[in-house]
């Protein structure tokens, strides 16, 4: 089985049985059958359904050197070839959920051939079994999985002194034993936990406590494991009124363990502070994860772009000036992004091993630039829609009696009235539903702390030719 279809991805995860809490209560039905999960496994089966789509095949679906055939997201890219292949299958996905879906299944794919490419880094160290990542990746292709992850420790006290806490909230191992690691405590956050076949937990970087430093992957139902949601923002559920958080919302969940035994077979590394820390800054983790990133983000920038316009030519605005400056701010964003995306495959380097990876300077500078530019975006839909925002009769009001009145008075520039709405609501859901607002703390946050990533663009940044250029100059 080298790609599997929606129908097999939901049938899978359905038969999983999770440990999942929503409002108070345990899932106990077909995931895919809960209100504020249907939206996007619907979603999600759809994109796998393309890889069964001929049209669609030789994009989506991969042969390796072995004569291994496996979704494309999974490739580890050895040619220039190989790496665009990798991008267009990325923003193929992306064009069917207007890149809205961070955690659409080639993201963690990516995340997993990153690591399974990275294993030189295991090798012969202490307490590392790189023989388990190895034969993860190659059950993961051959069965097509899905992943969550998780590495992020409860927000209970960031302060630089946390590491003395005696007793903090983070997930820790507790006891060896003969079976493997039992692991007690909690991870901040796993979107699209209890979606998928398994989950990847793993330490952040810089950590001082061992019993905290390791890596492993569960199926998403071993025991011990609890996913507590937060609350759903799935909106109406009609298609009409929420138009994006009925499709793709994506949840996410606080990750319990208690005593959760994670046999040896199923850990990459434990009780060893250093390799943790070296697996996720020198593992081509950042390189591929980010060429997935910036690729999605190229596209979801090229649908606000749509939204935006759509919006100025519904109301007949774009023949004020400051319209067109700020639908040509998210044009210079779009261009910038996708010149950034190009150096990075232009510059892109073999590593000792043949494995072809992006350059990353290019795509932290495009990550970094979307944490900030994805709310200034959304802040300009707003400003361009003004009350055409909050002015949103449901799909109910326009079916009843007075729905005549409503086409024609809430009419655009040579639309009707319900025209006009749909496309405002979906504009509305972009940026200022539950969802929206989501979206953009996403953008912002999911692939760091801003502030943190633009300091170590900082320190990582090579000035030394530029100050060589102004002391020859002085
Ligand atoms: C919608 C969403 C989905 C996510 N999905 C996932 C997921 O699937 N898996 C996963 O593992 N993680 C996920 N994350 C978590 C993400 O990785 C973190 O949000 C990010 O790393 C920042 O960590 P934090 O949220 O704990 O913020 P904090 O580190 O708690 O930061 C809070 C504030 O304090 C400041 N601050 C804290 N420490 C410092 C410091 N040392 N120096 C300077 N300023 C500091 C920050 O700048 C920030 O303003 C997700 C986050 C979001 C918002």
């Amino acid at each position: 089985m080298a790609v599997i279809s929606g129908k097999e991805y939901i049938r899978r995860i359905d038969r999983l049985n999770s440990n999942i809490w929503i409002e108070g209560r345990q899932i106990s039905g077909p995931i895919s059958k809960h209100a504020a999960f249907s939206g996007a496994v619907k979603s999600q089966a759809l994109l796998y359904d393309l890889q069964k789509c001929s049209e669609h095949e030789s994009l989506l679906i991969h042969k390796d050197c072995h004569g291994r055939s496996f979704g494309t997201s999974f490739i580890i890219p050895k040619t220039r070839k190989d790496l665009e292949k990798k991008r267009e299958m990325v923003q193929l996905w992306a064009r069917h959920t207007g890149g809205l879906m961070g955690r659409s299944p080639d993201y963690m794919n990516t995340v997993l051939a990153a690591f399974r490419s990275s294993i030189h880094l295991l090798e012969g160290e202490e307490n590392c079994f790189p023989e388990n990542i190895v034969k993860l990746y190659d059950r993961a292709i051959e069965k097509d999985l899905s992943f969550t992850h998780t590495f992020i420790n409860p927000q209970c006290n960031r302060g630089s002194l946390a590491f003395m806490d005696e007793d903090p909230p983070n997930a820790r191992t507790v006891d060896r034993t003969e079976d493997g690691i039992i692991v007690s405590g909690a991870k901040l956050l796993a979107t699209q936990g209890g979606m998928t076949d398994e989950i990847i937990v793993y330490s952040p970087p810089g950590l001082m406590d061992k019993d905290q430093a390791f890596a492993f992957s569960l199926p998403a139902d071993t025991k011990g494991l609890t996913f507590a949601c937060r609350k759903p923002f799935s909106g109406t559920g009609e298609r009409f009124d929420s138009p994006l958080s009925s499709r793709f919302e994506e949840m996410d969940s606080l990750v319990i363990f208690d005593r959760v035994l994670v046999p040896w077979e199923r850990i990459f590394y434990y009780d060893n502070n250093k390799i943790a820390d070296h697996f996720f800054k020198q593992s081509h983790f950042a390189s591929f994860a980010l060429h997935q990133v910036v690729s999605r983000q190229i596209v979801k920038t090229e649908f606000i772009l749509g939204v935006a316009q759509l919006i100025v030519d519904t109301i007949n605005i774009s023949e004020y000036e400051h319209v067109q400056l700020k639908i040509t701010e998210i044009i210079c964003g779009l261009e910038c992004v996708r010149a950034l995306l190009g150096r990075s495959e232009s510059e892109a380097e073999k590593d000792e091993r043949g494995v072809l990876v992006p350059a990353a300077g290019p795509l932290y500078v495009a990550v970094s630039m979307f944490q900030k530019s994805c709310a200034r975006f959304t802040e300009i839909i707003q400003i361009l829609g003004a009350s055409g925002m909050i002015c949103l009769p449901d799909k109910a009001q326009f079916d009843s009696p007075i729905g005549e009145d409503l086409n024609r008075y809430l009419r655009g520039f040579n639309i009707n009235g319900r025209d006009r709405v749909e496309l405002f609501s979906l504009a509305s859901d972009l940026c200022m539903s539950h969802f929206g607002s989501r979206q953009t703390l996403y953008e912002r946050f999911f692939f760091g702390d801003p502030v943190r990533l633009s300091q170590s663009i900082y320190r990582s940044y090579d000035s030394s030719i530029h100050k060589e250029l102004v002391k020859k100059f002085l």
